[in-house]
């Protein structure tokens, strides 16, 4: 970075020689969200969680659905301590905050403070994230990170290099360590028409998500013409299609961002929908919520088997 000017991401300045982030605890937005809009559906699904959100990022995607908080610092924030994120959560009678809206990592020092307050208070942390991120740092916020929805944009090094200024290498380190480290992990991949929608460049993911485990929600969601995209938006029958070759790999694969669409979680044991889904409407009626062993666990009420695909 030259004398005063910021990194790519916008949150970073140099100042007198010193990198600084005068953004540190600037939050854009924070609202109570359910939790199946990060996505997140084998994860305390029904819950709702206050998701928190900053400015900037490190990648630039033309097709960016929050381009105005991730591409400019412009945008109006409030100071939001740890303390007081921890504490508006329990206010709210909410147990989890989401890291999320624009890219978290780059506040990544902030990240740490209010992931560790939130723990202490007995908060789980939730990351939404590009998972664009050294290894040091990634096994740092992991390690505070109780569940996380990364996306994987694409399986093509240079869609990821000249399109999105990221590193494909990364994100897919980035999703190994997540699991390897135990953090509840479902992924999101936008299709977009034209960049990411062949059947070998999907059929690369769904492999490369297989080989870490077959149960790894994967979500497919539409896109719409946004910031400096403009090619149609993805069609309901296409996106349908993608989502029927992926299960041929994965156990649970979604479909989002479609008006009427219905997701329901099947039992991995007898199949009886364990969590049934309109829209954002949830009904968890096939599982119940027990104690065993000093940890909480959903059983299905029809067959009484512990479901460890849902994470509580
Ligand atoms: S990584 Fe996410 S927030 Fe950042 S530019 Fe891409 S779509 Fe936008």
């Amino acid at each position: 970075m030259r004398p005063g000017a910021s990194g790519r991401c916008g949150v970073r300045v140099n100042r007198n020689g010193v990198g600084t982030i005068p953004f540190y605890g600037r939050i854009s937005s924070a609202a109570m969200d359910p939790i199946e809009k990060k996505p997140l559906y084998h994860f305390r699904p029904g819950a709702s969680i206050l998701s928190l959100g900053f400015l900037g990022c490190n990648l630039f995607c033309p097709f960016c659905q929050n381009w105005y908080i991730s591409q400019s610092t412009q945008a109006d924030t409030r100071s939001f301590s740890p303390e007081e994120a921890a504490s508006a959560a329990l206010a709210a009678g909410c147990s989890q905050i989401a890291y999320t809206y624009s890219e978290p990592l780059v506040h990544i020092e902030y990240l740490l403070d209010c992931m560790k307050a939130a723990r202490e208070r007995g908060i789980a942390n939730v990351l939404v994230s590009n998972g664009c991120l050294q290894k040091e740092a990634a096994a740092d916020i992991l390690a505070l990170t109780d569940a996380a929805n990364i996306d994987l944009k694409s399986f093509s090094p240079d869609t990821y290099g000249r399109t999105l200024g990221g590193d494909l290498a990364a994100v897919l380190d980035f999703i190994t360590l997540a699991y390897r480290m135990g953090v509840h992990l479902e992924i999101t991949t936008l299709i977009v028409p034209g960049l990411n929608d062949g059947e070998t460049e999907l059929d690369g993911i769904s492999g490369f998500l297989k080989e870490l485990s077959p149960l790894i929600p994967w979500h497919l969601s539409a896109y719409h013409p946004d910031y400096r995209w403009d090619a149609p938006p993805t069609e309901a029958s296409g996106l349908e299609k993608i989502a029927r070759r992926a299960r041929k790999d994965l156990s649970y694969v979604y479909t989002g961002n479609i008006p009427g669409e219905t997701n329901d979680t099947p039992c991995p044991h007898c199949g009886s929908p364990l969590v049934r889904r309109r829209g954002y409407s949830v009904n968890t009626n096939g599982m119940v919520l027990k104690e065993h062993q000093g940890k909480n666990t959903y059983y299905c009420t029809a067959c009484a088997q512990p479901v460890p695909v849902i994470r509580y």
